[in-house]
């Protein structure tokens, strides 16, 4: 989650910011290689009531398994969201390295890597691509930078409209 001092949180994503962030390029690429790393934090994952809801039914949970899963995947509630700080890999995570909900699984994820913070400034994107293999690396989909700033703003709107308090300093 990017710093609550960072005046340019307040900035909608633009063709116009996206092509001074990714200069020289002029699409950003992306396609995911299934490596599982973005599960493994250190960081957060925020689930609506509704994600989780969503997870219960695709899991076939009983009232004890829902308690169950409640126990080890709350850590705590923030402005209308449930959110995950496992300290390490996501508890949804499979041995096999693949989500075990992943019809299901929560907008922060379904989004990555077009979230918001991640197209902020230069640094940002550099650290996203260290992340994730499947970023920027010449082999992925491409997108323009009118579908990159349409899909990360569309992603600004989804992760607010669930908020109890609408707070684009609370973002992913
Ligand atoms: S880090 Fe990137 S490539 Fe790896 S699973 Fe996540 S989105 Fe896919
Ligand atoms: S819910 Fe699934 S996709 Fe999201 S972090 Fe956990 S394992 Fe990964």
């Amino acid at each position: 989650m990017p710093s609550e001092e960072d005046p340019k949180l307040f900035e909608r994503t633009t063709v116009k910011g996206l092509r001074a962030v990714l200069s020289p390029r002029k699409s950003f690429d992306f396609s995911c290689t299934a490596c599982g790393k973005c599960c493994r934090g250190p960081g957060s994952v925020y689930f609506t009531p509704d994600d989780l809801k969503a997870v219960e039914e695709h899991l076939g949970l009983d009232a004890a398994g829902k308690a169950d899963l409640r126990g080890r995947l709350i850590q705590a509630e923030e402005n209308g969201y449930y959110v995950h700080r496992a300290g390490g890999a996501c508890r949804l995570l499979g041995s096999d390295n693949r989500c075990t909900v992943y019809p299901v699984r929560p907008l922060q994820c379904r989004t990555y890597p077009f979230w918001p913070s991640s197209f902020v400034s230069r640094t940002d994107l550099e650290a996203l691509a260290e992340e994730c293999p499947g970023t920027l690396k010449g082999k992925g989909r491409r997108y323009s930078l009118l579908s990159t700033a349409r899909r990360v703003n569309k992603t600004r709107r989804q992760f607010l409209e669930a908020q109890k308090e609408p707070d684009e300093h609370f973002m992913i």
